[in-house]
């Protein structure tokens, strides 16, 4: 393995989220608007040969992790074979995915084969019409089945994330949490962010991750602390005997910057040191004009020391014009 890629503040940057399309089948509230996104044009959408060259470069540098996001990864086609030429690269020891689910029954098999090693499925009610509401006409079956599938073709950890708001979804965060007494779901609870859709937003519909799991142990008894592969900026607890596991992602109140390893590439071939912050550097440009690996490691080396130490305002919102569907959330 490569020296480790270090920062200005001494963190260790292993993990590269890369998002493949900035297209989606579906609108949720907080992070599209109804009609959609400006889209980015398809010739300025990095080909799958050339994320796999930049990914490569990067793992020369010491990145170990990959997960694909978007957008919905899984409305780019031929997705297994992205995941194909990526786990072919050595250094990298970890695929993952991030998607919603709906599309991902036919696929997930495919992907496993291919290299994909485990995926995230955002799920933000167990009911169907709520489901229809908050992703502006999803099917909630069909996120259960590519659920489904996923756990039959051996993806391990499936995380399911959820969103939550108060008065969208927080009646449900026992019903959630109940799935992992009898299915191998590890259910992470997400603070909302004040990005996209949701970048300015009431407040009042904020619900903390303590808040969250007060509310859980009220009904279920105190959780049991566990981990989880892939834990992340997450925390996770068991019910006792549970099968699966919850989590809790305290994007704004608990400060996780001190402890971020990752790096997110734009479908447009844009690379942002944080989520956050204003920068992007224009790898596409680079690499369509020709420059070699060493100058493309070159830019890449400048992206991980321009990492901020970490966002002081928390409920200040992401730079205007950020969406997370082209960012990769
Ligand atoms: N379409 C895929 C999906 O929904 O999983 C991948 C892209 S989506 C942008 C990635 C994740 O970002 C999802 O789990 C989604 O719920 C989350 N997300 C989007 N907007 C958010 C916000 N304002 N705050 C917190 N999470 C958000
Ligand atoms: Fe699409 Fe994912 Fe955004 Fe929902 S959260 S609109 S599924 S990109």
């Amino acid at each position: 393995m490569s020296s480790p890629l270090l920062d200005s503040y001494s963190r260790e940057i292993r993990y590269l989220r890369v998002s493949v399309t900035d297209r989606c089948n579906l609108r949720c509230r907080y992070c599209m608007p109804a009609e959609g996104i400006p889209l980015i044009a398809h010739e300025d959408i990095l080909r799958y040969e050339e994320i796999a060259r930049l990914v490569r470069i990067a793992a020369e540098l010491g990145i170990t992790r990959v997960r694909l996001t978007g957008g919905e990864p899984l409305a780019r086609k031929g997705l297994a074979s992205l995941v194909e030429l990526i786990a072919a690269i050595p250094g990298i020891e970890d695929i993952s995915l991030t998607s919603n689910g709906t599309l991902l029954a036919q696929h997930a098999a495919q992907l496993a084969a291919a290299g994909l090693g485990r995926v995230n499925v955002s799920l933000d009610s167990l009911n169907a019409l709520r489901y229809r509401e908050i992703t502006r006409g999803g099917e909630l079956a069909q996120a259960l089945s590519g659920i489904q599938a996923a756990l039959q073709a051996g993806l391990n950890p499936v995380k399911i994330n959820v969103v939550v708001a108060r008065g969208m979804n927080d009646d449900e965060l026992l019903d959630f949490a109940r799935r992992t007494l009898t299915e191998n779901w590890h259910v992470r609870f997400i603070e909302r962010m004040p990005i996209g859709e949701s970048a300015v937003y009431d407040r009042k519909q904020f619900i903390s991750a303590v808040e969250m799991q007060r509310v859980i142990e009220a009904s279920c008894g105190p959780l049991q602390p566990d981990t989880v592969y892939g834990s992340g900026p997450a925390r996770y607890w068991r019910i006792p005997g549970a099968i699966g596991t919850i989590g809790f992602i305290d994007a704004l109140s608990r400060h996780f910057c001190p402890e971020c390893n990752r790096l997110r590439l734009s479908a447009d071939g844009r690379l942002m040191p944080c989520l956050f912050s204003v920068q992007e550097y224009d790898l596409r440009g680079a690499l369509r004009s020709g420059a070699s690996d060493t100058e493309l490691a070159a830019l890449i080396r400048q992206v991980v020391s321009a990492k901020p130490e970490g966002r002081h305002f928390r409920h200040e919102p992401a730079p205007a014009g950020r969406v997370m569907s082209r960012t990769g959330g």
